[in-house]
């Protein structure tokens, strides 16, 4: 990886405050210190950093799509194989944030509670009750952050161990425990094989199957990683292919495409060819098009589920009782353990962080329920808050690519204020209007899969999808390199002249090494 330079900050630069420490927010700090335009402080609430692979540590958690493409553009790195698994993600973290110097611009174990905008500037609130005073806040709190753990009747009776996978209690002895997983969604499918072998009996709850493909995982040879690490444009074109791979994928996410169809029947071939029990067979097929969940990408799961140790109960859970599980059948069977691997809150964009913008309207009040922003980023009446992995901008095959494109806007847009230190930069709300209904319309075009009768995680309850992003990644390119003038625009930001000692965060700042 390349050595940074470190910038001393001076009182001219603008004050970011990002919140999480996350893939997201970790790309922003590194923009900003790459660009030197900002002074910025990150708050994490977690004691380390790396978000979800920092809370995810569940028995064989790993990435879905390939290394050379879930990494950042802007730095190469020797990985063991084709797919990163927790502990390399997170030390692939670890070295990017020692890399460009981060780590004096992290508080960890300081969670941020709510912002407020006062007309000129933000005013944070952490966990503590400490305020300190930005001009840009930039919120990277994830989609998959928040867990979602299912409130059973009776769960609360239950006389064992409880826990969501990304949450995971490591100390328990499983050697003899009769463990029930509830989920079959993208965790579950990499926690099975890894925790079958680890207990007496795995009970497998599922309420509605997935499409599987795949993996084909492998660690590099020696000579592969030799030559990735002598010549890293060979990294580049690993992750260009990859992502040229990928474009049928999205191809196939519109219903009645022959792709849609041809990787739907792909699916059905990989069952029949790994799944040796008919029943089991029929129960893990999918009865919806190809997409509408997301897709899973395990080669390990179906194997899992040969095992004697292992029986798929092709019902959701329903209710807990002391010892055991009733499915929706009304059967109830024994357990000393559960797992929820049960996904998380998607859908509740900056649930936990109360905003309060432009007379003191709050985020959550003026999306009620149905969150959306420009660019996925911005939103009228909240100036200068920038979000990172926000409303419908999930997709890009790998994510990390939407976020740098992000992390690069909010750069830009940092040095506008430097150049404007006596403005804002707010949203026009005609354009974030325009922007959510290309969104929605493109999401009916090209996504009509994600609506063909399953359950997935995409909608509100009123049915609208806000996390996911339609276009490809180039359109989104475009629009955080060129789009967005059409719906930010610099205003005069509210006359409160600043004291010389109200410069907390950019004081913390520059106390760092
Ligand atoms: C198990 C798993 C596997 C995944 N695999 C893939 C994959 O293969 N490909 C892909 O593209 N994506 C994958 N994802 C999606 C993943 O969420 C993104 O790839 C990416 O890591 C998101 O980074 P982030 O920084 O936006 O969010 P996160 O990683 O969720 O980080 C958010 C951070 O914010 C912190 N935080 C939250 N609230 C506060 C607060 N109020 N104050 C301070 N800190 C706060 C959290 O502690 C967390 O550290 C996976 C997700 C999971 C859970």
């Amino acid at each position: 990886m390349p050595a940074v330079n470190e910038s001393v900050p001076t009182t001219s630069d603008v004050r970011v405050a990002i919140i999480g420490a996350g893939l997201g927010g970790i790309a922003v700090a590194v923009n900003l210190k790459r660009t030197g335009t900002a002074s910025f402080t990150l708050f994490e609430r977690a004691s380390g950093p790396g978000g979800v692979w920092w809370h995810n540590t569940y028995p064989g958690c790993e990435v879905d799509v390939p290394s050379h493409a879930y990494s950042y553009s802007f730095t190469s790195y020797d990985w063991a194989g084709t797919h990163a698994s927790q502990p390399e993600l997170q030390q692939y973290v670890e070295d990017v944030i020692d890399t460009y110097k981060l780590r004096s611009h992290i508080r960890f174990a300081c969670g941020v509670q709510a912002v407020d905008w006062d007309g000129a500037a933000w005013h944070l609130t952490t966990d503590e009750s400490e305020v300190l005073e930005f001009d840009v806040v930039v919120p990277c709190l994830g989609m998959l952050s928040d867990p979602r753990q299912l409130d059973l009747p009776g769960l609360q009776d239950f006389e064992g161990p409880v826990f969501h996978t990304s949450r995971y209690e490591h100390h328990h002895d499983l050697g003899d425990k009769r463990v029930s997983v509830i989920g079959t969604g993208s965790t579950a499918c990499q926690l099975v094989p890894a925790l079958a072998e680890q207990v007496g009996h795995l009970t497998l709850y599922q309420h509605e199957p997935g499409h599987i493909l795949p993996k084909r995982s492998r660690p590099f040879t020696d000579e592969e990683r030799r030559r990735f690490r002598k010549h890293p444009w060979r990294q580049r074109i690993a992750r260009f292919q990859i992502f040229y791979t990928a474009r049928k994928l999205r191809e196939a996410l519109k219903t009645g495409t022959p792709e849609s169809l041809r990787i739907h029947q792909r699916c059905e071939r990989f069952i029949a060819k790994t799944v040796e029990d008919p029943e089991v067979r029929s129960v893990v097929t999918p009865q919806y098009a190809f997409g509408c969940k997301r897709p899973i990408f395990a080669s390990t799961f179906y194997p899992a589920l040969n095992r004697d140790n292992v029986e798929l109960v092709p019902h959701a859970a329903t209710a807990v009782t002391p010892c055991g599980i009733v499915d929706a059948q009304g059967s109830e069977r024994p357990a000393d353990l559960i797992v929820f691997a049960t996904g998380f809150k998607t859908t509740q964009y900056l649930r936990r962080l109360e905003v309060h913008g432009e007379d003191g309207a709050s985020l959550q009040d003026v999306w009620a329920g149905e969150p959306s922003a420009f660019l996925g980023m911005t939103v009228p009446g909240f100036p200068n808050f920038f979000i990172v992995y926000g409303p419908n901008t999930n997709g890009g095959w790998s994510v990390i690519t939407q976020l740098e494109r992000q992390a690069e806007l909010i750069a830009r847009l940092a040095r506008r204020l430097r150049r404007h230190p006596k403005k804002v930069i707010d949203t026009r709300p005609a354009a974030a209007q325009r922007f959510d209904t290309w969104v929605q319309r493109g999401i009916a075009k090209r996504l009509s899969s994600l609506q063909s009768g399953c359950a997935n995680y995409y909608h509100t309850a009123t049915g609208k999808n806000v996390t996911q992003w339609p276009h490809s990644h180039t359109a989104y390119l475009l629009t955080t390199r060129l789009g967005w003038r059409l719906g930010l625009y610099l205003r005069p930001k509210a006359r409160r002249p600043r004291q010389p000692d109200e410069t907390p965060a950019l004081a913390s700042v520059a106390a760092a090494p």
